[in-house]
């Protein structure tokens, strides 16, 4: 794969070579890889909005629907400038492993519109958010497809979806999207259950590579919602945070960052580059500093051919979807790096996604100690299935987790048989 570089650059062929490979693995036949190859469902829509100054903008929108075997469709809305077709259909294919890898009954689906909400007043988000999500309405809903925030969309912008979906209905559904605002039907524990559940994960599977947290070293890219929560939860199981980043820059420290402190400085100056002691470093140096613990949780394709030989901590866990590419997932297993993929070490944010969906259909509010303690039993089971699957192959926890997931989506698909 590596000398093709065109694969390399789209992501759906990416998540199509990677289902390629389970599929050789799991001997399936000719008709079922063409059934999970493309997505069932997809759904472009250009629509106009009228901006701020009068003018009439014409945007592009997409939701597509990889698989609803296991259930309602799940996935993200996201809002960039390089949303294309083909990104949205290899997010939904993630998003059915990543469903399936956690034994959620979701299917796997991801929308987005392509714009740059950098230059739009939140009036105008406003108005994109709720004409995209009538345009898309005919597919969403509590019971088929359940859209969640991702890449510059937030709990705002889901309770406009919310808001729209219901004033079309004439009663309020709070069930149709996730990630919602507590007032309006959110689940406690969902803004910060991404960064907590990959925590648990790195517990399971630190206690099995062999490294002890208390004064393990931890490196993390990327502060935002993720990243910032990781840093907290391992900082307060007593490890080390030795360097973390965002968009402007890093700050290393050997003797430990102080977690408490870093938030605070994110908070008033606006990046942890500003953090008042240590060195200030970059985000490639940041990813190959010594440590146990490395936990990419920003951006895809971070960790490349390039740095993976470089790259001297022992365990990644795959905060952020894609960091790693496919050339240096493969130097990581030859040289015996263990890595927490992203399918299984996000898993948490659709985790608690799906205990708010299950609150909204209930019309019932968990406490938040009930939300934090169904979502670590998901995550040990889960962490639990997929170590025993890689070691009975010997394979990565990558490919055992790829292997739990499309297993179980085969056999939702052979056990409900092909219709008609
Ligand atoms: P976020 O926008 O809250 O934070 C992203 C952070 O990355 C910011 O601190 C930003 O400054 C930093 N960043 C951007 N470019 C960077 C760079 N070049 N180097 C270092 N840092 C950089 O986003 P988030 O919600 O924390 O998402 C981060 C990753 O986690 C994404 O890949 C996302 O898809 C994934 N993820 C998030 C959730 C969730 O519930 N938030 C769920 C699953 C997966």
């Amino acid at each position: 794969m590596s000398s093709d570089t065109a694969i390399v650059d789209d992501p759906f062929a990416i998540a199509q070579w990677q289902l390629d490979a389970v599929a050789e693995h799991l001997k399936l036949g000719d008709g079922m890889r063409r059934i999970l190859r493309t997505p069932n469902r997809e759904l472009t829509v250009t629509f106009p909005v009228i901006m701020d100054d009068g003018r009439t903008e014409v945007f592009t929108g997409h939701r597509v629907q990889h698989n609803v075997a296991r259930g309602p469709a799940k996935g993200g809305i996201r809002y960039s400038p390089y949303v294309t077709l083909n990104e949205m259909r290899a997010l939904s294919m993630w998003m059915t492993w990543k469903c399936a890898v956690v034994n959620l009954p979701f299917g796997g689906a991801k929308g987005g519109v392509c714009c740059n909400t950098k230059e739009m007043s939140l009036r105008e988000i406003e108005r994109l958010t709720r004409r995209y999500t009538t345009e898309i309405a005919f597919l969403i809903g509590p019971a088929s497809d359940i859209p969640a925030p991702d890449m510059y969309t937030d709990s705002r912008v889901m309770a406009w979806m919310m808001d729209t979906y219901s004033m079309h209905k004439g009663y309020s559904v709070p069930g149709v999207v996730t990630g919602k605002p507590i007032s309006v039907g959110g689940s406690l524990g969902r803004s910060e259950a991404t960064g907590r559940g990959c925590v648990y994960a790195i517990v399971n599977v630190a206690k099995q590579v062999g490294i002890n947290l208390d004064g393990a070293t931890v490196a993390v890219q990327g502060f935002g919602n993720a990243g910032s929560v990781v840093v907290r939860l391992l900082a307060q199981l007593g490890c080390r945070i030795i360097a973390v980043s965002d968009s402007n820059g890093g700050i290393y420290d050997e003797h430990g960052l102080d977690a408490e402190a870093l938030q605070a400085c994110k908070r008033e100056t606006g990046s942890v580059s500003n953090y008042s002691s240590g060195d200030r470093l970059s985000n490639e140096a940041l990813l190959t500093l010594p440590c146990d613990i490395l936990v990419p949780a920003a951006l895809e394709n971070q960790l490349t051919e390039r740095l993976a030989p470089k790259v001297q901590s022992k365990l990644i866990a795959e905060a952020a979807n894609g960091p790693t590419t496919p050339e240096a997932d493969a130097i990581f297993q030859d040289r015996g790096v263990t890595v927490v993929p992203d399918i299984l070490a996000n898993a948490g944010g659709v985790t608690v996604s799906y205990f708010e969906w299950v609150q909204n259909l209930q019309e019932f509010h968990w406490k938040e100690e009930q939300v934090n303690q169904q979502l670590k039993d998901v995550m040990d089971a889960s962490c639990g299935q997929v170590m025993a699957l890689a070691e009975r192959e010997h394979a990565s926890l990558r490919t055992a987790a790829y292997i739990l997931a499309v297993d179980r989506v085969v056999n939702a698909i052979q056990d409900r048989g092909i219709y008609p």
